[in-house]
């Protein structure tokens, strides 16, 4: 560990079982939060980023949440506060489904996506602000919320739903900082470009990281670790004057 564990407080983290929350995580708890990260699924998954953190000296627990689910949300804020005082909050998960025209989206679908990238994180600052802002006797924090370039690109052809869901991320991030800039809390969002996680094989396309690395202008995906770091800063002090950006991580995409 870089400094003291749980030095910092909670930071909870959503989706911390794989790919960018995973690496997250462990930055996280590098840095001297102790983490709860969550998974939706792989409880496997979840417990190897939680035995890494604890061989490292860090602290770390997991809790099974769907984003979908607002019983879940409410539960995973529960069992953070049972951990120490909530500091950080992370909004990491979230689904794309596979390549689709606007014009073959089912409305299934269309309220899956809306309800794991959008409601979810919603409902869930909600909770992290309810924690963090000294208008409810908190003590501060900071919030970031993980986009996507695809909000600006848009992804035609690809999934114009998963684009249009991070658009309201970025919004979500600049509105939401303003609301509570003045109570101790920062929020940030950031926008990864392609980045080789297993996100890609979930939309049936597992080889799109390799496939898309030569229209990268730095011609190479992106790692998890290297988001990872953009939002471990932004979470930390040397981020202190900070809110309501939207830092794009993706080599120039
Ligand atoms: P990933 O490797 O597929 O990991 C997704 C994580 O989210 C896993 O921990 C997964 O848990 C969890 N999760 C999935 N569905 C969930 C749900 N309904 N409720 C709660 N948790 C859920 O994804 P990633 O590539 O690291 O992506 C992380 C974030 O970065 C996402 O918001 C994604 O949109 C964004 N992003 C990724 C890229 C990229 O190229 N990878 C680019 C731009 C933005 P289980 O494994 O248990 O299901």
């Amino acid at each position: 560990m870089d400094t003291e564990p749980g030095v910092r407080g909670v930071a909870v983290i959503t989706g911390g079982s794989r790919g960018i929350g995973a690496a997250t995580a462990i930055a996280a708890a590098n840095a001297g939060w102790s983490v709860l990260l969550t998974y939706r699924k792989d409880e496997r998954a979840g417990d190897e980023i939680v035995q890494t953190i604890l061989m490292a000296g860090g602290r770390a627990s997991s809790i099974r949440a769907d984003m979908a689910h607002e019983d879940d949300i409410t539960a995973i804020f529960e069992a953070a506060d049972k951990l120490g005082t909530v500091t950080a909050f992370v909004a990491n998960a979230g689904i794309a489904a596979s390549q689709s025209r606007v014009d073959e989206l089912t409305p299934s679908r269309i309220a899956e996506l809306l309800a794991v990238n959008v409601a979810g994180p919603l409902l869930a600052s909600g909770h992290a602000v309810r924690r963090m802002s000294t208008l409810h006797g908190g003590a501060g924090g900071g919030i970031v919320l993980v986009s996507s370039v695809a909000s600006r690109l848009g992804a035609a052809g690809e999934y114009v739903d998963y684009a249009a869901s991070k658009g309201a991320i970025d919004t979500l991030g600049v509105g939401l900082a303003r609301e509570v800039a003045a109570e101790g809390i920062r929020v940030n969002v950031v926008r990864p470009g392609v980045i080789d996680t297993d996100i890609h094989g979930r939309n049936g396309r597992p080889d799109r990281a390799k496939e898309l690395a030569h229209t990268i202008p730095m011609h190479r995906t992106g790692h998890a670790a290297e988001v990872a770091a953009a939002i471990i800063w932004l979470l930390s002090d040397e981020a202190s004057y900070c809110t309501g950006s939207i830092l794009d991580i993706a080599g120039g995409r």
